[in-house]
């Protein structure tokens, strides 16, 4: 996500390094730079000037401070520019009523039924009960992938697949809800390839019969220029309370996310970033500027984290751990739970410094592949204790595992390295501190 933006971004400002201070002359290149990459990104030209001029104009406004450096000082300005682009503070989804309707509309193949599928989802980890309705009546298949996230999920989906009427289909879903003490209900519904009046007439009928607490529109960042048209001529239609960008896990430029709010003055509610039902972030623009200048977004990827962990599961190994008990079960169950946590490469990027230097790498869940194959191919005994794998059981590991004895010798030593690294952390007293932390 970003990589091109914050590669340009951050070459723009290193022609201010080595200089003292701001000139109009310094500011001026690199801010003509900055809006070069802004719009080389897809962001909107009319929004991209706005954002330098203002960037040019409170650098060359600021008192000079020697403590800061021009290029560090301009660093901050384009990083509150950015936020405040992007529309300052995050806005939380709107749930209200009982049950609350949440109404949700783009075109086909923006993510719509994989968003209802994910944000039913993350209501129900925050403790809600929630009711998914398909009222895709031109698809079936539509509803069936419906069905099919619901079950992931563990949420309930309402579809009458032989009625025509979508606002009956909702009206129905609404009684449904009532009867089996839903509290929240997502109408997830039929999308178009392109903006028509028909589908907008559809889609407002909706609207005005269910009367929805919050309208979320879900459009393909990938789209680039197009996904704020898109949203434009919706919002004129439907007047949605926010936005969902979806697809920011692949090449999507990132102009989407960065002219939408200023073009249509609505705010970014969320973005998803890949298949996964766990790939769904709340929007934060401060956090997603940072990310966009290369200084990472670690209050994510902790969130992240928690949802994926099981506090349970969390316990248990920290006890594992004190007792010097960790052993390649407990390991191949991390691996699970990093998988949970969304696609790799996209979670190092959250780290900073991170994204800059994964590009052009290639890091998937795939990578896991061998270091599973291998732990999969010992026996419970060797993996809860080791150091019983002796040559002969090394060469069976790597014929059934299909890779060499060499890989199977280094997992072997890497994990022994980590055994003694828990071990000594344990001695010292800091690993049960750290690890107390989590009982
Ligand atoms: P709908 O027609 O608007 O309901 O769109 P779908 O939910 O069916 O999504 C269309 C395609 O995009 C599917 O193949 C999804 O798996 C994929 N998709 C949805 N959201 C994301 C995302 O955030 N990242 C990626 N990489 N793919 C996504």
């Amino acid at each position: 996500m970003f990589d091109n933006l914050s590669l340009k971004l951050e070459k723009a400002f290193q022609t201010l390094k080595g200089q003292g201070q701001i000139t109009e002359i310094n500011v001026a290149s690199t801010v003509k730079e900055i809006r070069k990459a802004l719009i080389d990104a897809d962001v909107n030209f009319k929004v991209a000037k706005e954002v330098t001029d203002d960037i040019k104009e409170k650098a060359l406004g600021q008192n000079v401070l020697t403590s800061i450096s021009p290029g560090q000082l301009l660093i901050k300005i384009t990083n509150d520019e950015l936020t405040d682009l992007m529309g300052g503070v995050s806005e939380d989804i709107n749930i209200q009523g009982n049950p609350a309707i949440i109404l949700i509309a783009g075109l086909q193949g923006s993510g719509k039924t994989t968003f209802s599928g994910k944000l039913a989802s993350y209501l129900k980890r925050q403790g809600r009960s929630v009711l998914l309705v398909a009222c895709d009546i031109y698809r079936p298949a539509a509803i069936d992938q419906l069905k099919v996230l619901g079950q992931q999920v563990g949420v309930e989906v309402f579809a009458q697949p032989e009625n025509k009427d979508a606002v009956k289909i909702a009206k129905a879903a609404l009684e449904h809800a009532k009867t089996i003490n839903s509290k929240i209900i997502i109408v997830d519904t039929a999308g178009r390839l392109a903006v028509d009046e028909e589908m907008m007439d559809e889609i407002a009928r909706l609207k005005e019969a269910l009367n929805p607490s919050e309208t979320l529109f879900v459009v393909d960042s990938m789209t680039g220029q197009d996904a704020v048209n898109t949203a434009k001529a919706f919002n004129d239609r439907l007047n949605f309370n926010g936005v969902v960008l979806t697809k920011l896990d692949g090449d999507s430029r990132g102009g989407a996310a960065l002219s939408i709010r200023r073009v249509v003055e609505k705010p970014i509610k969320f973005i998803s970033t890949g298949e996964k039902m766990e790939a769904l972030d709340r929007f934060y623009p401060d956090r997603m500027a940072s990310r966009i200048l290369g200084m990472g977004d670690v209050v994510s990827l902790v969130e992240r984290a928690q949802q994926a962990y099981d506090e349970d599961e969390a316990k248990r190994l920290s006890k594992k751990i004190r007792k010097n008990q960790f052993d390649f079960n407990d390991f191949l169950q991390q691996l699970e739970q990093i998988k949970k946590m969304g696609n790799m490469k996209d979670l190092l990027g959250m780290i900073p410094g991170m994204g800059k230097a994964m590009k052009g790498i290639d890091i998937d869940d795939n990578s896991f592949k061998p270091i599973e194959a291998i732990i999969r191919s010992m026996t419970m005994e060797e993996r809860q204790n080791p150091d019983i794998i002796n040559g002969g059981r090394k060469n069976r590991i790597a014929k059934g595992s299909g890779r060499t004895i060499q890989e199977v010798n280094n997992l072997l030593k890497q994990f022994a390295d980590m055994r003694k690294l828990m071990k000594t952390m344990n001695k010292m007293g800091g690993g049960k501190r750290a690890l107390s932390a989590l009982n």
